[in-house]
């Protein structure tokens, strides 16, 4: 039994659930061999796509970059091993359209040979200025890897007017059957806690609070240990109650802090910088060891895997490499299916995007109440790959959804209090401004709503839809803006342009006038002149004649 110490706060609504932990959590992280191939997807964080510096043909070493972070909201990628780019070009990403992105092809050369991609190393990080920390966070490729795969360096780039009260460690893995950072937090606990570290001094704070959800004792047991060993009383190892979805940012810093992160704010704004176990290990082997981030913990679990587990894996693992050294599919193996979200579907005939379903079996990327279904087993393990849920429940057996019966019961779940039934009804009418109005990007997909909905509609499925929606009409209208104020700024150009050429003209024509005048008067007064010397001249002549 977890004795909790430390106060907490309760959040509205959340969920106990059938976990499914056990199912993958017991055996220590496997290591498999090296697939044929790994497909490195150029972007794989939140942000805008790196510039590529490789080309096909190229060797490359393990840890060398393939991709640079220079611009803004760049995060670089590198080889998860060395060998030879054998082609540049688009393959599945994990994406519930079953979109298609810029990958670059990587035949392992079986030697792993790190060459001189090594980054240098800076064993004491407490001597070394903050900034040039961050800058070597930001160049090895560190991203939120707890799913969000936000540029982990931005996230560390605080504001001086805004103190940093607590560093925020995220490990309490709420969704059911993930599990790696459970066995992270069990195999790696002193890794981790000095990426804290490094984070902590980054940030200038006293102070790490490390949420784990009290269903992991031996995690928890393990990073206590693990404080001790590095005597650091300024973090705090804190077991809270196991409730979906206290793993959820802002929901863990309200049971841990007592604040509450603002409606469109950032944690930062409220002297919170909050971060995952992963993400800290990653940091630390960044800082202290040189490498960037080329590999990663992840859970492959599910009724359709013969032998659930977790995995370390080099990024741009094939999903179907990882399947075969779990067992197999216990079901017929999954076959490609069309994209799953069809824009303007009717209720009951509305496809999943959390539900991929595939001859048999369904594939999730993440956990089974906020995860993206995955059309076929191509695709590759990214940086935000902490899950591949693997389930036997084919689409026929899915319950159709029925009619809302206003009862209300999304509404007690909603951790975030929101209206679940009105951000349903105006996502579903398109009436996105009314949705805007309830909030709707306060809804942090959760899934509690659909869960509990007696009607079983999939109410996530419409708020993504109509965020989806906004964002794609901002970007329109942001394009228009950019295309009008070009355009407005074109003629302009040419206003002024033609502004300038009459002005010159004048200017020319009244030097040209002024010329002329000056030339004519200078010619006559020149005549004068000359008559003048005549006269003189003729009038001197006449009076030597008459003397003489
Ligand atoms: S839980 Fe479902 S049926 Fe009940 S109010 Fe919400 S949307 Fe309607
Ligand atoms: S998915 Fe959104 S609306 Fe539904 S319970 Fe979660 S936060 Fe609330």
């Amino acid at each position: 039994m977890i004795q909790i110490l430390h106060k907490l706060w309760r959040n509205h609504g959340g969920l106990h659930l059938d976990y499914h932990k056990e199912d993958s959590n017991a055996a220590p992280t496997k290591h498999l061999p090296m697939a044929e191939e790994l497909i490195i997807p150029l972007q794989q964080h939140s942000g805008y796509k790196p510039t590529l510096t490789v080309n096909a043909g190229d060797y490359v070493y393990k840890g060398q970059e393939l991709a640079s972070h220079t611009g803004f909201m760049k995060v670089p990628v590198h080889a998860s091993t060395s060998g030879t780019i054998t082609a540049i070009e688009e393959r599945p990403i994990a994406h519930p359209s079953g979109l298609s992105d810029v990958c670059i092809i990587l035949k392992p050369d079986g030697k792993d040979d790190w060459g001189n991609a090594r980054m240098p190393t800076y064993p004491d990080p407490s001597q070394v200025d903050g900034e040039v920390l961050r800058q070597r966070i930001c160049a090895a490729g560190i991203v939120g890897m707890g799913g969000a795969v936000f540029p982990a360096a931005i996230k560390l780039n605080v504001h001086d007017n805004i103190p940093i009260e607590a560093l925020v460690i995220n490990g309490a893995e709420c969704e059911p059957y993930i599990t790696c950072d459970d066995r992270l937090m069990r195999e790696k606990p002193v890794e981790i806690l000095r990426g804290v570290q490094i984070m902590m001094h980054i940030i200038a704070t006293q102070r790490c609070l490390i949420g784990i959800e009290d269903n992991k004792p031996e995690a928890i047991a393990a990073m206590q240990a693990a404080r001790e060993e590095l005597g650091d009383q300024r973090i705090a190892i804190i077991p809270i109650p196991t409730l979906y979805p206290s793993g959820s940012e802002k929901q863990l810093i309200k049971i841990l802090t007592g604040k509450e992160v603002p409606s469109g704010g950032r944690p930062a704004t409220i002297g919170i910088v909050c971060h995952n176990p992963a993400t800290a290990r990653a940091i630390y082997r960044a800082v202290v060891l040189g490498e960037p981030l080329i590999d990663r913990y992840l859970t492959i679990t599910g009724k359709g895997v013969a032998q659930p587990c977790n995995v370390e894996v080099p990024l741009g693992t094939p999903i179907q490499h990882l399947i075969a050294h779990s067992g197999g599919y216990t079901q017929k193996k999954p076959l490609p299916s069309p994209p799953l979200i069809r824009e303007g579907s009717q209720e009951g005939s509305y496809s999943s995007p959390d539900k991929g379903r595939l001859g048999g079996v369904s594939l999730i990327m993440g956990g089974p109440m906020m995860g993206v279904s995955l059309h076929t087993d191509q695709i590759p393990v990214v940086k935000a790959t902490n899950c591949i849920l693997v389930s036997d429940i084919p689409e026929s057996e899915q319950q159709p959804a029925l009619p809302c019966i206003r009862c209300g019961r999304c509404a007690e779940a909603c951790p975030v209090t929101l209206l679940p039934q009105q951000l349903y009804w105006h996502s579903r009418a398109r009436d996105f401004d009314k949705a805007e109005q309830y909030h709707l990007f306060d809804c942090i997909e959760c899934g509690c709503c659909s869960y509990v909905c007696p009607s079983h509609i999939r109410l996530v499925d419409y708020y993504r839809f109509a965020k989806a929606e906004i964002r794609t009409q901002r970007e329109a209208k942001t394009k228009a803006n950019i295309a009008r104020e070009r355009h407005d700024f074109h003629q302009e150009r040419l206003e002024r342009a033609k502004r300038e050429k009459a002005e010159k003209l004048a200017k020319h024509k009244e030097q040209a006038q002024t010329t002329t005048d000056d030339g004519k008067k200078a010619a006559i007064q020149a005549a004068l002149e000359r008559a003048k010397a005549k006269k003189a001249e003729a009038a001197q002549t006449t009076t030597g004649e008459t003397t003489e």
